[in-house]
């Protein structure tokens, strides 16, 4: 027993003082940091370790992305050791391992055993993603990226669909996600079949976006002007023209480097912050045709978007900027067997001669071609814009190797020069399944070896956003909100289908792929956009369109912890 004085200074001072540091520890650990205002993604798409030693090499001096180099990731799907840009993407804008060919949504099969935090319990139902966990939370958000902006990766960013084949959804949801800034190209899948574009549905949705209040533009010029408001901009009716063909096939288009900086100081313009997502696209197209030429022109234009995002985020420091591969591609490595007998003695200088002199794309120098597919004239070509006296015999196995790729016959020159002229090796025309590398820098950061999944968890944690809660609140089965026998998706119109809702004598419709409620005579816009998944005749609402139809008026489910 101590004094009286001991047990009253026990227990009216250092008890409480004590509870008071246990409490707060609770609530502010340590090592909690706050929550970042913005993100800035960037992903190579199909890309490794060589490709980038090699462009180094070619550049000459260190690549932006060298300063930030933190780790690396593993990269298999739900059911292979080699994913494609679709369940790639989905881990890292759901957080969720999923099969090859899905856009965000949870997997189908699982045969590979997921890490435990990132087990699903029901398969094939929707996935929230960061870009639309940060629009909620009040950010402004942005896509900009090589590609149509349909294509995989973008897609896993923007919408939900059960295969990533699925354009016209996918461009549709884009346009109804309320995203401030899209740039990229394909054009022809928001333009309806009967005025030239691609659209069964017959929807013109740059209508819609202008309507919407946004400003649709389609080149450079029109991109420099811009100062501030909502944009799409679409630079091509597919994909954008390859890095190194670009100022002499497309001059109109605007770089990959100038799209993210103009996407920066549109979104910065937000108090709240943004969300940005950055795609190199072309790089994964460039090793799947074993063409250098494609690949450094495209890996050298990312690296300088890198550049562009770090001097951004290291100037605010409130930015975490994620920059990774999705998957690598081609199995690309500096030495192949030609260099077998010499490698030891292999200089800078050698490596790159052949590279330097090649002036197109493999696509673009496969159309120089032209008609006249004889042998001499893949020599002529050749020499003109690779730089490479091919002989006759080479001539003939490019033709005949071109033949057997058809719509990919640009395949033939890479695959016959490479190993020949060049100390670069290919082992495969697909993807390959090694880890990745992983760049990062700001509050947040991963360091480490990091499971795919990963990337998207810590993305929504450094916003303070728990994707689950997000799912939960942005995909309710319509026929668990409501009784099953009052939910119908009327096929009236094939290509528009409506999800109708009987609610007590009264009618909600809800479009597919859009974020409208036609409630009554009230049209409401939604938070997120309704999916339709055909296979399993689900279709998914956000809570705000059932508490809406029910006529509830309690505040939305929380997407924080
Ligand atoms: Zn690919």
């Amino acid at each position: 027993m101590g004094s009286p004085n001991a047990t009253v200074l026990q227990q009216f001072i250092l008890r409480p003082i004590m509870l008071i540091v246990i409490v707060l520890s609770l609530v502010y650990p340590a090592t909690a940091i706050a929550a970042v205002k913005n993100v800035i993604v960037l992903i190579m798409d199909g890309c490794g370790d060589e490709q980038l030693t090699l462009a180094r090499w070619y550049k000459g001096s260190p690549l932006a992305l060298d300063a930030i180099r933190v780790g690396a990731v593993k990269t298999y799907n739900a059911d292979s050791v080699i994913p494609d840009s679709a369940s790639a993407g989905t881990a890292y804008a759901a957080g969720v391992r999923t099969n090859s060919g899905v856009v965000s949504l949870s997997p189908k099969t699982t045969t590979i055993p997921p890490a435990p935090a990132h087990t699903l319990k029901t398969p094939r139902q929707p996935c929230a993603t960061v870009l639309e966990g940060a629009r909620l939370l009040g950010k402004s958000t942005g896509v900009v990226v090589t590609c149509r902006i349909s294509h995989a990766t973008p897609a896993t960013y923007m919408a939900h669909t059960p295969s990533r084949k699925m354009d016209e959804d996918i461009t549709e949801q884009a346009v109804y996600q309320n995203i401030d800034v899209v740039m990229g190209g394909g054009k022809k899948y928001f333009r309806p079949q009967s005025a030239g574009g691609n659209r069964q549905d017959q929807e013109d949705l740059i209508s819609v976006l202008q309507t919407h209040g946004y400003r649709v533009i389609q080149n450079r010029t029109e991109l420099h002007k811009l100062d501030k408001g909502k944009v799409f901009g679409l630079f091509a009716s597919n994909h954008l023209e390859a890095e190194i063909d670009r100022l002499e096939c497309a001059p109109e288009q605007p770089s990959l480097a100038e799209m993210t900086r103009k996407a920066i100081q549109l979104l910065s313009a937000n108090p709240a912050g943004f969300f940005l997502l950055v795609e190199g696209s072309q790089i994964d197209w460039a090793c799947h045709a074993h063409d250098p030429a494609h690949l450094i022109g495209d890996l050298l234009m990312f690296d300088r978007a890198v550049q562009a995002a770090l001097d951004f985020a290291q100037k605010d420091g409130q930015t975490l900027l994620l920059a990774l591969p999705d998957h690598n591609t081609g199995g690309m490595s500096i030495g192949n067997q030609c260099s077998d007998h010499y490698y030891t003695r292999l200089q800078p200088e050698a490596l790159i001669a052949p590279l330097k002199k090649m002036q197109l794309s493999a696509p673009t120098l496969w159309r120089r071609v032209g008609k006249d597919k004889t042998p001499e004239k893949i020599k002529d070509t050749v020499i003109r814009y690779w730089g490479i006296q091919l002989t006759e015999k080479d001539a003939q196995e490019i033709l005949k190797k071109a033949e057997q790729y058809g719509k990919n016959a640009h395949n033939a020159f890479g695959e016959v020069i490479c190993p020949k002229y060049t100390d670069i090796g290919w082992t495969t025309h697909g993807h390959t399944g090694g880890d990745i590398p992983l760049f990062a820098c700001g509050p947040h950061r991963p360091v480490g070896l990091l499971d795919a999944p990963d990337i998207g968890r810590l993305t929504a944690e450094a916003m303070d956003l728990d994707l689950n809660l997000l799912s939960a609140r942005l995909f309710v089965e319509a026929r668990q909100a409501f009784p099953a026998q009052a939910v119908r998706l009327d096929h009236t119109d094939p290509y528009n289908p409506v999800v109708r809702i009987s609610y007590h004598d009264r009618q909600a419709s809800l479009p597919v792929n859009k974020n409208l409620l036609y409630w009554g005579e009230e049209v409401l816009p939604l938070e997120g956009v309704v999916v339709y998944l055909p296979e399993t005749e689900t279709t998914y609402l956000p809570v705000q369109a059932i508490q809406a139809i029910k006529g509830e008026s309690k505040p939305l489910p929380p997407i924080t912890k």
